[in-house]
């Protein structure tokens, strides 16, 4: 064991990295708000059970993903590996049926046992929204809009692409089983051991399937779309038209499952071509019977995640908003710390430099991007006044140490 290495799979964010994420954590955040969303903080483990019954049995994330352990009393948990099942079950103990309908936002780590690559970690993070009892299409057109919305916000409009489809409903999925194994038993041989597994348990997920062979036999498949029932149909054409009203550009894209089991009518992905392989950066549907499996009172849900590695990836640099003051002691160092705090007190952020001769304090204040330097040389001092030197421009004046907010206040 290494133990000074950061476990396989994790990373630490140093502050360049944690800029860019809070960034999209803060972006997130505040359109939810726009669109009526509250945050909810939930715990990051809770009983297997929580994740185990609502993903579904055969799911990746169940079958190999999860972080299980035993706690010293013998309990069973597991490292949250996505957000929505902890918010359901924070929704049934909490007994907040009530209040429907609930918005609400999360942000936070989640853990998966997975490959480690570019764009793919085993303690990642999410934001995510859900948005409960809502039975119409309407929640539908109005989540998705609030993922564009955000992904506008953050600059990658043109860099990503909405994929969405029908899940259709018990009656339609049930429909849809069945024409789909009668195709692909046909090719059973020749499907992945994976696919092979999931033949009869979970065919719908072969349609997602990486493997070469797979895709080809997938090809041809029957669609979803030719075993809808009305009632699906005109679910999904209620979003589609919602989603050009409010001109959100889209594909159909119909062979878009989502990995867990919860899912039904409405699926979507905002998808980029510039992450390589890990190229979904938002993903989400409907979950209507995933309270009620839980065992809480049937509640229709909508919802999405975004990956915020992946979209930190996107996004670029993000420079820090305010840029700061560096005050540059020549003389006495205290009386620099005090210009340094009374500038704080004020609201603005200081670099002090706390050794090294002028150039070097420069030197500094350039590597910092600060936008203005406050000197205090012997001379200044003796008149009771400062330097202060305009970084962008190299004009300087001297101002009267009594005047140093005043002036400061004015020119940022
Ligand atoms: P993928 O197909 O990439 O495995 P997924 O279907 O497992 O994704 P979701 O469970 O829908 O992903 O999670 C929503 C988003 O969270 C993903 O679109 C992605 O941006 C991000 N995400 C999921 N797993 C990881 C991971 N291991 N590392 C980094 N980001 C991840
Ligand atoms: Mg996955």
């Amino acid at each position: 064991m290494s133990s000074l290495q950061p476990v396989r799979g994790t990373h630490d964010l140093l502050p360049d990295d944690a800029r860019r994420h809070r960034k999209v954590e803060e972006t997130a955040f505040a359109c939810a708000r726009r669109y009526g969303f509250g945050e909810i903080v939930t715990p990051i483990f809770e009983f297997t059970d929580v994740f185990a019954r609502t993903l579904g049995e055969t799911s990746d994330v169940v079958t190999k993903e999860m972080y299980t352990f035993a706690d010293r009393s013998g309990e069973s948990l597991t490292l949250r590996p996505e957000g929505t099942a902890g918010v359901a079950r924070a929704f049934i103990s909490g007994g907040l049926a009530q209040s429907l309908p609930l918005k609400l936002f999360y942000r936070g780590p989640m853990f998966r046992h997975e490959r480690p690559q570019k764009g793919r970690l085993r303690q990642f993070h999410q934001v995510g929204v859900e948005l409960l009892g809502v039975e119409s299409p309407l929640a539908d057109v109005e989540v998705i809009a609030l993922a564009w919305r955000v992904l506008s916000e953050l600059g990658l409009a043109s860099k990503v692409r909405l994929e969405i489809n029908t899940l259709g409903d018990a009656e339609s999925r049930e429909a849809y089983r069945n024409t789909l194994v009668a195709y692909l038993s046909q090719f059973r041989d020749a499907l992945s051991e994976d696919s092979r597994n999931r033949l009869d348990r979970n065919p719908l997920r072969i349609l997602d399937s990486k493997d070469e062979g797979d895709r080809r036999i997938v090809e041809n498949a029957p669609l979803m779309s030719d075993s809808l029932s009305p009632a699906a149909r005109e679910f999904f054409t209620q979003v589609t038209d919602g989603l050009h009203a409010l001109g959100i550009p889209f594909i159909l894209n119909p062979k878009l499952v989502r990995g867990l089991d919860y899912y039904c009518h409405t699926a979507f992905e905002f998808t980029t071509t510039e992450l390589g392989a890990q190229g979904t950066v938002l993903a989400g549907g409907r979950y209507d019977e995933l309270i009620a499996t839980m065992g809480g009172p049937r509640t229709p849900g909508i919802g999405w995640a975004a990956g915020v590695e992946r979209l930190s990836m996107l996004v670029g640099e993000v420079a820090d908003e305010a840029r700061p003051v560096s005050v540059i002691p020549m003389g006495d160092a205290m009386a620099a710390m005090v210009v340094a705090e009374r500038l704080r007190r004020i609201g603005r952020s200081v670099e002090m430099g706390f050794s090294g001769n002028m150039k070097k304090r420069m030197a500094r204040a350039n590597k910092v991007n600060a936008r203005f330097a406050v000197i205090l040389g012997e001379e200044e001092a003796a008149r009771n006044a400062v330097t202060i030197r305009d970084l962008d421009t190299s004009t300087q004046d001297e101002v009267p140490l009594a005047q140093l907010e005043e002036y400061l206040g004015r020119l940022l």
